[in-house]
């Protein structure tokens, strides 16, 4: 299945194959993800080529798909983890410990538990604290291993509320307590290795000025904590570069976001590491869906779907756009119609668009989502019972099934299996 031989920007739901998209929800059912992993590659190598000084640490929470875990780990990517299950995931995927960053918020004590484990086994690996309370917490349980610290630097960015994070007080160390909680932390014998911060998704050309600050706050910190604790190995200045998901935007003009980063940042002594979700798997990722009925309301039509918000969450939770695509052969020649795309979950914003203007569906007809890799089936739930969809991938124009679909016997096997309650939630650490 190529679609895009050269390494463009961003890739439009137009560019996808529509008889190939067709083939897979024939061969594999829907709903179903797919994932092309030679986007995901070229992604990766455009922003490399953007940040060339640069450590990328792909924020698994976007996708941690094993296929796509490993295909970053062979580009040379390291992995950004936000809870143990993802730590457990990418050492699995054969991240040696040195390529896995845990950034947990709020860590629930199992959680600390077994990352202490398996700092045991893979020494290499860093956690990131978002308070002095996380600290003692590690302490408590006998981890002087490498950490770094999140920093909360009181500007956020953001495409939505509920992603702008910088200036949240639930994530980070207040700027003006980080030099401080530095130096307790290397008194009790940590071995501090970096500074944190990320400020929420979207990152956007037209928003650099609210980047710049926080990156030239950023790079200050760098300085008063190398002062106070000594050289740091890396600054991270997370994630968050935005992608295009309607069809009329343009895509993020890299090369502008890396030159302001070096130059924002100021003299800093210490590696970069920027760690990015949604930019590398977005656009790779698109979610295939059947028409299942057509029905005239009063002022649009209403098409129902088989995905619904259980399959994909972000239009129910952060007003989301997703671009739809009707793949029928003849789509192109159907009359354009005011169109109200539904799931069938037994909720009002169980809603993927309204009254948007499409070629006329009919039953049968299999729609495409766009920009449907990241935080798609991340979110997925099993709500209403419904089994969460299949997933396959495209490797080297290839497409093969890389996760099954659930049924309703694996939602239920919880309740068939309560008395075998595990005491540990993540297992054996990967070795
Ligand atoms: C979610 C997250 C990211 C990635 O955000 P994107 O918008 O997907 O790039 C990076 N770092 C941290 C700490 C995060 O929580």
């Amino acid at each position: 299945m190529s679609v895009d031989p050269g390494n463009s920007p961003v890739r439009r739901l137009a560019d996808w194959d529509a008889a190939a998209l067709r083939d897979l929800a024939a061969e594999y059912g829907t709903p179903l993800y797919v994932l092309d992993l030679d986007r995901v590659r070229e992604n990766y190598r455009r922003l490399a080529a953007a940040f060339p000084d640069a450590e990328i640490a792909y924020a698994a929470k976007a996708n941690a798909l094993g296929d796509v875990l490993e295909t970053l780990l062979d580009e040379g990517a390291g992995i950004e983890c936000a809870a143990a299950g993802e730590v457990g995931r990418a050492l699995a995927a054969g991240a040696g410990g040195d390529r896995v960053q845990y950034t947990p918020v709020n860590p629930p004590a199992a959680d600390l538990d077994w990352i202490v484990e398996a700092w045991a086994d893979h020494p290499g690996l860093t956690v990131t604290a978002g308070s002095a309370d996380t600290v003692d917490r590690l302490a408590a349980r006998g981890y002087d291993g490498r950490l770094c610290l999140r920093v909360n630097p009181g500007v956020g960015a953001g495409h939505h509320e509920k992603v702008r994070t910088g200036a949240d007080a639930k994530f980070g160390v207040p700027a003006e307590r980080a030099v401080a909680t530095l130096e307790a932390a290397a008194d009790r014998g940590f071995d501090i290795v970096g500074i944190h911060a990320h400020v929420g998704s979207g990152v956007s050309a037209d928003d650099l000025d609210a980047h710049r600050e926080f990156l030239a706050r950023m790079g200050d910190l760098a300085g008063r904590a190398t002062a106070a604790v000594g050289p740091l190995e890396f600054v991270d200045v997370g994630g968050g570069f935005g992608v295009p998901y309607r069809e009329d935007e343009a895509p993020l003009d890299l090369a502008a976001v890396g030159a302001a980063t070096r130059e924002a940042l100021g003299e800093v002594d210490a590696r970069l590491t920027i760690e990015p979700g949604r930019y590398l798997v977005a656009d790779a990722g698109v979610l295939l869906t059947r028409v299942n009925t057509v029905k005239e309301a009063s002022g649009t039509t209403v098409v129902g779907v088989d995905a619904g918000m259980t399959t994909l969450l972000r239009p129910a939770m952060y007003d989301a756009y997703h671009p739809i695509r009707n793949l029928a052969a003849d789509a192109d020649g159907r009359a354009e119609r005011a169109q109200t795309v539904a799931g069938p979950i037994c909720e009002s914003s169980d809603v993927f668009c309204e009254d948007r203007d499409l070629p006329a569906s009919e039953r049968g007809d299999v729609l495409a989502l766009g920009n449907a890799g990241a935080y798609g089936y991340e979110m997925a739930s099993r709500y209403n019972s419904r089994p969460r969809p299949a997933s396959a991938v495209v490797d080297g124009g290839e497409a093969r099934l890389s996760r099954r679909r659930e049924t309703v016997a694996d939602v239920t096997r919880v309740e068939r299996e309560a008395d075998a309650d595990p005491a540990d939630p993540y297992g054996e650490v990967p070795r």
